[in-house]
This record gives structure tokens, sequence and C-alpha cells, in this order.
């Protein structure tokens, strides 16, 4: 009797583990199917040949089986100098799946990963070695790579976050400095960079800020379906209250440019900036001083900035390169020839900006080079000169033309623009 009960227990027992597999199985099969709907019409004949791919085969086998499972799930975080070949190495992916996702992604231009994001790999254990079933990665901030094993192939899609244009205004008041406070607004950090080379030639972001000063900006944000902001646009308008005096600034398209003009349709861009680097503190300025090396007194016909070390270094306005390569006590210089009036020039870089040779043209703000402390330097600084006629004068003292002023039928259109741009400032506000 026991053992008649034992029997019959077990083949209920048996009942239900068949049952509990075919319901998995069904379910299985139905999100498959509804995962090939929803991944747009894909034909019948694809389906079949879904369902009796080495994919699903492995699935239901590792529905039955479930016990001591060949697949594995690696969330994996870019270290730098990682790239996809090395990443997939590093999890002991078979030789044949490295080649073909290596060659396809860098055919398809897909294989740039940034330190820090995760790469999601799925694979499957075979004689020692791992076969990728799924391997995912971002290449920006909404695009996401996605390789999925189709037999011996791989199939590449590129998912792309549908984001939504969003305007907003943030304010503060400057308390410590204005990157502080411009993060506590909820800023981010590329349009705080922006904001303050749009004012890069009208203020000295060392000197002429003061706690109390306010500031607002009005600019583009890209949020995704849960309002996370996912990229930033332009800046549409800004205004700062410095010095007693408030200057507000309109994005304007002119000759397809986007520049930036006061109320008066004057362009903020002038012929060369007096600080040619962000975050930096002015260290020595022109003038007679002890030489920190040479220790006399000698003319410092420069100013000094102190950064840190691979601090981006701007062209502080577009011209012609002169000299890229190491001179004199000046280390790594460069030196720009901007019109027949002014030359600037930049010394004790670390290396130079992409591309910066002689006889190469730069814009105004482009990277010329980062901050270093060759040549005769006692430490990471930018030692910044303006040639005048071939004369060297204070960068700091010197009064620079300004630029171009909008007229005629531009400054009709502009008038238009600026008077649209307050009225939804105002509503925004
Ligand atoms: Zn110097």
């Amino acid at each position: 009797m026991y053992s008649a009960n034992m029997t019959n227990f077990l083949k209920k027992k048996n009942y239900l583990f068949y049952f509990l597999g075919l319901a998995l199985f069904f379910l299985l099969y139905s999100l498959g199917v509804n995962q090939i709907k929803s991944h747009n019409n894909v034909k019948k004949s694809s389906l079949n040949s879904f369902l009796n791919s080495n994919e699903f085969n492995n699935i239901k086998e590792y529905v039955f089986k479930n016990l001591n499972s060949p697949y594995k799930e690696f969330n994996y975080i870019v270290q730098n100098n990682d790239t996809i070949e090395k990443i997939l190495k590093k999890h002991n992916i078979v030789n044949q799946d490295i080649n073909s996702v290596a060659a396809s992604v860098v055919k398809k231009k897909l294989s740039n990963i940034f330190a820090k994001t995760e790469v999601k790999i799925v694979a499957k254990e075979e004689s020692g070695v791992n076969k990728i079933i799924s391997l995912s990665y971002p290449i920006n901030e909404i695009t996401t790579v996605e390789i999925k094993r189709n037999k011996d192939t791989f199939i590449i899609n590129e998912i792309v976050l549908k984001l939504e244009k969003k305007e907003v205004v943030l304010s503060n008041t400057i308390k410590k400095n204005l990157y502080s406070s411009a993060i506590e607004a909820g800023i981010e950090p590329n349009i705080i960079v922006e904001f303050a080379n749009m004012y890069g030639f009208e203020v000295d972001f060392q000197r002429d800020i003061r706690s109390g000063d306010k500031f607002e900006v009005y600019y583009e944000q890209y949020i995704d379906e849960n309002n996370v902001v996912r990229n930033t646009g332009k800046i549409i308008y800004a205004s700062m209250f410095v010095n007693n005096k408030e200057l507000a600034l309109y994005n304007f398209k002119f000759n397809n440019k986007d520049g930036y003009y006061d109320v008066d349709g004057k362009s903020v861009i002038k012929t060369l900036m007096k600080t040619p680097i962000n975050g930096a503190r002015l260290s020595s300025s022109f003038g007679l001083r002890r030489h920190p090396i040479l220790g006399y007194n000698k003319l410092h016909q420069g100013t000094d900035f102190a950064a840190p070390r691979g601090t981006p270094i701007m062209a502080s306005g577009s011209g012609v390169i002169l000299r890229a390569q190491k001179y004199k006590g000046y280390g790594n210089f460069v030196s720009i020839k901007h019109n027949s009036t002014y030359v600037t020039a930049y010394g004790h870089m670390s290396k130079y900006g992409r591309g910066v040779r002689k006889g190469v043209r730069v814009d105004q703000g482009q990277i010329i080079g980062y901050v270093g402390s060759t040549g005769m330097s006692t430490g990471p600084h930018l030692h910044y000169e303006v040639i005048k006629n071939g004369k060297r004068i204070n960068s700091q003292r010197l009064k620079l033309p300004t630029g171009k002023t909008l007229t005629n039928e531009a400054r009709n259109r502009f008038e238009v623009e600026r008077i649209k741009i307050d009225v939804r400032l105002a509503a925004l506000r």
C-alpha cells in the first residue's frame, strides 16, 4: 500500500513536471512569437526558421535542463583602451565569433565604445569556450548597438531612443563660482562650458564675478520617455548680470552660422579672447617680476594661467599657425597670425591639438594644445602672449575691436527673432 501510494505520487509528480514543462514551453513559444511580431513584419517562414533555429532549441534545452546552465550573462564595465575585441577575449569568446563581430562592427562604424559604459554579453559555453548569443553596448547617449546570433552569423541593429526636444530656462545667483552655481541650478556641464565660452570675450570669470551676480540660460534639452535628459541642444538665449550691468545674448543664424548677438545686434565675437583657456587662474601677469627659474628681475612679456596638465588651450582668434614646435624656453609652442596686426603665442604645452601644424588655418575657440610644463617652467601653466605689430603687449589690458553689427535686412530679421525669443522666454520662466 505504501509503495503503491508512492508510485502514484511519483506518477503524479511526473505529470506535474511534464505539465509545467509544457506550460513553460508554450509560454516561451508565445513570447518568441510576440517578440517576432513586435520586431515588425517578419514573415511566417522566418518564424518557423526561428522555431527550428539553434537559438530556440537552446532556449528549450535550457528550460528543460534548467540545472547547470551553459548560458552565462556578463555585464562588463568598459575600461580605458578597451575595444570590443579585447572585451570579448577577456570573456573567453571563441575566436571565430570575435573575428566575425569585430569585423562587422568596424565595417558598420559601430565599434566606438566608451569607458564606464556597460557591455552586456550573453554567451553559451561549448567545449571550454563561449559562443556569443547576444551582445549589446551603447555608442552614444541615445544609441545602443544590439548584436544577435543567427546560426553562424550575426544580426546587428542600432536601437535609437526616441527623444523629445524640450526648451528650459534655468537661472541662479552666483555664490562661490559660476560652475558650482550652474550645476546647482541643474544645468548640464556642456551647456555651462558653452555659456562660459559665449561670455569669454566680455567677462573674466576669475576676476569680474562677484557673489550675488545672476545668470539665466534658455536652451534645448532632449528627453527620453522617462523624462531623463539624454542630450542638450543649443543655447537660445543667455543673460548675465555682472559688473553692475546686464548682458543678454540672443542666438541668431547669420550666413548660415549660429552666433550670439546683444540687444543691439552686435556680435559677441571679438578678434581675440582675453583668456584662451577655461577654468584657469591668472597666476602671473604681464610686467616686471622676479623670474621663478632665472632668479632675477625680468620683464614678463606674457600672461600666465595656472591650470591642471591636459587642460585644453583654445586659439584666441581665428588665423593661420605660424609655428607649432619646440621653441627656446617656451617648450612646446604654438603661434598664430590673426591679421596684419596681431599674433598670439602659447607656451609650455604638454601636447598639440589634433592637426595643429605650421600653415594650418584654425578657428577661434579651436583646441590648439593642452596645458603642460615643457621648456623653462616650474609647473603646469599656459604662458600666453599677444603680439601687436611685432611688440608684446599686455593681453589683459587689450582694448579689442568688437565684432560685426547686424545691419539692414539681417538686422530686421534679428529684431523679429529677438522678440519671438523674449515672448517664449517670458512664458517659460
Ligand atoms: Zn609666462
